[in-house]
């Protein structure tokens, strides 16, 4: 990514301050469909619109701020995913990047399955009509209460995570008579974020058993010889925001070898291996993600390639995209309430949220980008940080983008992207109300997730 240009025409500097940022749009009204859902667009006023809505409108019947979701661009997503990988292989979504009772009704119609990893992400999966075989249930630390749970709803799958797990969950299901279908999750030494990965000593982490010292060997061992499990295959997640096959390769080598050992010492082939999510979106212009039609190409020539080399079968594959299925498809709508430009530096806009609808910024320096919303503007472009109005300073919505010079209190400002790890994620830090979630498809906007009240709050509070 290059990172380092030099715009030219900023309003409050002659000299930019140092920063992650690309020169300006050529036209800062433009909206590029890499970071934008599908269906957004501007009106002849000049209004962003979505699903044919304009957000004015949106901003005055559900307020602000507000997750706008483009459902049409969801559904998409999905059936791409779910097209590309075809009847051979099995596509789940990964709940924990956004899920809400409609998302799993859309994922259910559109033919995935679902990633859940808690109770709670099983209770919504369950209570909206998925049907139990179709999730897996993930997590380092699930409780015995949400194995059980989870057994007892005959979930398709447990993805265990330790040796502590094999056996917990082996004893929970032949308590309960039952064989529990698993994949053990194991970290192959590659960790992969954005554009390079490490192929080497980043199995120090809390997810998953080492492939190194023959500690997944072990797992697999013990896990064959106990009654209440039927291991059918080997799970690996490598990190987020990938746009680099090459992780995934080494990945594939990694795991496919393991069921190669597996076949030599036991006489099973594992019939399933899941190569686990996070591909990238674009979140900035910068960004150029595959397609999931080249993704599931190049990950089904991988793994056939390499069972071909250790003479298995080819097991079926499957994946857990969560970012790459909804981080597109919604963005968050803003107000501004302040505009303070700092001479020489940049200008700070504020919107009515921040770092509570929206941590991944503080969280992992993540870039986003910004556009004026409610109309459009021929002012210079200004360097800006959107920020929230919470009491802490890294309280950053968006560290750097361009907004157009004249942008002033009262403006809709929207943020793209925002999908993805933010509703999720969002808190009630300084008691701010956690937005709406807002599904808009065809000219028709509805909510499916309210926005949090002060009632909501004080109902926790029990004094
Ligand atoms: C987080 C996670 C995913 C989804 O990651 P994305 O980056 O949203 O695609 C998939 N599988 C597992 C096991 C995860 O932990």
């Amino acid at each position: 990514m290059s990172r380092s240009a030099h715009p030219a025409g900023p309003r409050h500097a002659d000299v930019l301050p140092e920063g992650h940022y690309s020169a300006p749009a050529d036209d800062l009204n433009a909206l590029d469909p890499k970071v934008w859902a599908h269906t957004v667009g501007r009106d002849a006023d000049g209004v962003v619109t979505v699903g044919g809505i304009a957000v004015t409108q949106l901003a005055e019947e559900y307020g602000t701020p507000a997750y706008i979701l483009d459902e049409a661009d969801f559904r998409d997503r999905a059936r791409a995913w779910r097209t590309a990988f075809g009847n051979d292989a099995d596509v789940f979504y990964a709940g924990k990047a956004f899920l809400s009772r409609a998302v799993v009704r859309w994922l259910h119609e559109e033919g995935l399955n679902l990633d859940v990893c808690s109770g709670g992400e099983l209770a919504t999966a369950l209570s909206a009509g998925m049907p139990a075989e179709r999730i897996a249930f993930h997590g380092n630390n699930k409780s015995p209460e949400e194995i059980e749970r989870a057994v007892r709803a005959g979930v398709g799958r447990i993805v265990l995570d330790s040796f502590q797990e094999i056996v917990r969950v082996a004893h929970i299901a032949q308590s309960l008579g039952t064989r529990q279908r698993v994949q053990i999750r194991i970290t192959v030494g590659v960790e992969a974020h954005t554009h390079e990965f490490i192929a080497t000593a980043h199995e120090d982490q809390k997810f998953g058993i080492p492939l190194a010292d023959g500690q997944a060997a072990e797992a697999v061992r013990r896990a064959l010889q106990l009654d209440g499990l039927e291991v059918i295959g080997i799970h690996s997640h490598i990190g987020s925001q990938i746009f680099d096959m090459s992780g995934f390769e080494v990945a594939a080598h990694r795991v496919v070898g393991l069921l190669r050992d597996i076949r030599d010492e036991h006489g099973v082939e594992l019939p399933e291996i899941d190569l686990g999510g996070g591909l990238g979106i674009a979140y900035t212009s910068d960004d150029d993600p595959r397609e999931p039609h080249e993704i599931a190409k190049a990950l089904t020539e991988i793994v056939t390639r390499e069972c071909e080399g250790a003479r298995l079968r080819t097991p079926r594959i499957s994946v857990e995209p969560g970012r790459a299925i909804v981080g597109p498809t919604a963005f968050t709508l803003y107000e501004v309430g302040t505009v303070k430009p700092l001479d020489g530096l940049r200008t700070y806009v504020s919107v009515d949220g921040g770092m509570s609808d929206n941590i991944r910024t503080a969280l992992y320096d993540a870039e986003y980008s910004v556009a004026l919303a409610s109309r459009t503007s021929d002012a210079e472009p200004m360097l800006v940080r959107v920020v929230g109005k919470h009491c802490e300073s890294g309280d950053i919505v968006v560290k750097d983008a361009f907004l157009p010079g004249d942008l002033a209190p009262g403006d809709l400002i929207a943020v793209p992207a925002t999908g993805a790890y933010c509703r999720s994620m969002a808190s009630n830090y300084n008691h701010v109300l956690r937005p709406p979630v807002v599904a808009v498809r065809d000219g028709a906007a509805r909510v499916i997730v309210r926005r949090e009240t002060e009632d909501d709050l004080l109902r926790l509070d029990v004094g």
